[in-house]
């Protein structure tokens, strides 16, 4: 069973070889814990997820060792908590635990590790303290700084030339920076800090520069090379990039073999963003769509392109959905087969990760299950699921996602309708009514100058 995998590194398709097979290893940068995470955040854990799944079947469950950190220091950390005066491990848990949540409502298992930059301080200082001592990095005026031209293949990820990278680095005149490329590993504290964003270190107190958080805390959980490591394709510079020049100069080899990116996500065709007003929240978006209809959504398409998120994409998905669900519902009573995914679905997992390719081998057999005699449902019931399995999907009862097919959205919007109808009509006996009855059911409404509106509570 071979695997292929795009490495930006390479810039090609290649058979993935880890270095031990017992302990294949595998790190994707995870979220900084200060807000909801979007649609956008969630292309990366769900792809890899699906990877995660496959190296696991290919090399055993017990042999993939993945992590995926939680970055719960940073400057934007230590702006929400001074907006709204709470305590910076207040609102990192809070939203960590509603991430983590997000991610297994869209069928994310967990990582093997999620290593969380605060627990890893030391780790970092230590990895700084060696590129110092080799030259590779220096005391600014604000902290500690890594010296870009001390690396000779510094660039090799993203392929810019210096000239590239300093037109898009602005020239600091105050950091005391020897080369405008160069960027921070150590920020000394500023003055009015909180203490709980501050820690010793021999270059006086101060916080990690965050490239630094992954080389340390990919080294002390994984090891100084490790096989894959994955994250968006934003990340792959400055982040990555830097994350290389860290772990390189500070270990004497490879960070890790094999580098793996997830393309951008837009919403009906514009690129996500504050300005627009356009950024959907996985935890907004749970309210109206199921997380398996979300999931299906994003691995429509292959990770490696873009994926245009409209509302046409989730009726596809959830479409699609029914129509595999209906095929295991109309087998129900018969055994399933305790099988192996199809080699259609796996082929098409390791080709890159083409779930795509996956999806149309899944239908395939949704429809032949459709056509087929009942001696055949064992064998199809046992592909299919077992197959979902591999894509983590389908694993539910296929009569409960039946009776959530009843639009269960469209119920509740109906009702609140009603609400609107019979307020407009002074009828605020039975306005009230259908308040309770939603309130009953955990449904709030809420109403607004452009109407009203609900949530599940
Ligand atoms: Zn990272």
């Amino acid at each position: 069973m071979d695997i292929r995998l795009y490495n930006t590194l390479t810039r090609e398709k290649q058979v993935f070889s880890p270095m031990n097979p017992q302990r294949v290893t595998m790190y994707v940068c995870g979220p900084t814990v200060y807000s909801y995470a979007h649609i956008g955040n969630a292309r990366p854990p769900v792809a890899f997820d699906v990877l995660f799944r496959l190296l696991r079947l290919a090399y055993g469950e017990d042999h993939v060792v993945y992590a995926a950190n939680i970055t719960d220091v940073d400057d934007k950390i230590i702006a929400a908590a001074a907006e709204t005066g709470r305590p910076i491990a207040e609102i990192t848990a809070l939203y960590e635990r509603i991430y983590r949540e997000d991610m297994a409502a869209l069928g994310v298992i967990e990582p093997t590790y999620r290593p969380h930059a605060t627990e890893h301080i030391e780790d970092m200082v230590e990895i700084i303290g060696t590129l110092v001592a080799k030259g590779h990095a220096y005391q600014g005026q604000n902290g500690v700084l890594f010296h870009v031209p001390s690396m000779n293949d510094y660039g090799k990820l993203s392929g810019r030339n210096r000239d590239d990278m300093v037109a898009g680095a602005r020239v600091e005149v105050d950091g005391g920076k020897r080369d405008p490329a160069d960027f921070a590993l150590w920020k000394a504290a500023k003055a009015g800090e909180p203490a709980e964003a501050r820690w010793p270190s021999p270059w006086g107190e101060g916080r990690p520069g965050w490239h630094v958080e992954c080389s340390a805390m990919a080294k002390s959980v994984l090891g100084e090379t490790i096989d894959i490591h994955a994250g968006g394709l934003d990340l792959i510079f400055p982040h990555h990039e830097n994350e290389i020049a860290q772990s390189e100069c500070a270990h004497g080899k490879p960070m890790a073999h094999y580098w793996l990116h997830n393309g951008f996500l837009d919403i009906d065709s514009e690129k996500m963003s504050k300005s627009t007003g356009n950024v959907k929240l996985v935890h907004d978006l749970l309210k109206t769509y199921d997380g398996e209809t979300m999931r299906m959504a994003l691995l429509s398409a292959h990770y490696r392109g873009p994926l245009d998120w409209t509302e046409a994409l989730l009726a596809q998905a959830k479409a699609t959905l029914d129509r595999l669900y209906n095929a295991l519902r109309r087998m129900k009573d018969a055994e399933a087969a305790d099988i192996e995914a199809p080699d259609g679905v796996v082929e098409a997992l390791c080709d890159d990760l083409n779930t795509p390719q996956a999806l149309a081998e899944l239908s395939a057999l949704a429809t032949e299950a459709n056509k087929s005699s009942e001696l055949a449902w064992p064998r199809l019931k046992g592909q299919i699921l077992a197959a979902g399995r591999l894509l983590g999907l389908l694993q539910r009862d296929p009569d409960d996602w039946a009776r959530g097919d009843a639009s269960d959205a469209g119920r509740i919007d109906a009702l609140v309708a009603a609400r609107v109808a019979a307020r407009k009509a002074k009828d605020f006996a039975e306005a009230d009514r259908i308040r309770k009855e939603l309130a009953a059911e955990g449904i709030e409404i809420m109403d607004g100058p452009d109407g009203s509106t609900w949530r599940r509570i």
